[in-house]
């Protein structure tokens, strides 16, 4: 009983750190997003991330990007067309 509820509060420290380190991010912490062309074209997600890198959530999936690259190249495609 004693270990459960050890255990118990170091899996609630170990959430709240997660917890402070996710409030706390900015959003230069995917660089690579925060200097992105096509970024308006996309929808970043950190559970988009967390799910396609393996559990890193600041990791960026490619494909991603170049759905994104794809999507923007379309708009102004039609956009042009359009003028
Ligand atoms: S296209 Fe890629 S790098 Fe750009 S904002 Fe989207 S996820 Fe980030």
């Amino acid at each position: 009983m004693r270990n459960r509820l050890s255990d118990g509060t170091s899996q609630t420290r170990r959430k709240r750190g997660h917890e402070i380190e996710l409030r706390g991010l900015t959003k230069s912490a995917i660089s690579k997003c925060y200097d992105c062309e096509d970024r308006l074209f996309c929808a970043p997600c950190l559970v988009r991330n967390f799910n396609e890198s393996g559990g890193d959530y600041l990791k960026v999936a490619p494909h991603f990007c170049k759905a994104a690259a794809l999507n923007r190249k379309l708009v102004l495609e039609y956009l042009a067309e359009k003028r």
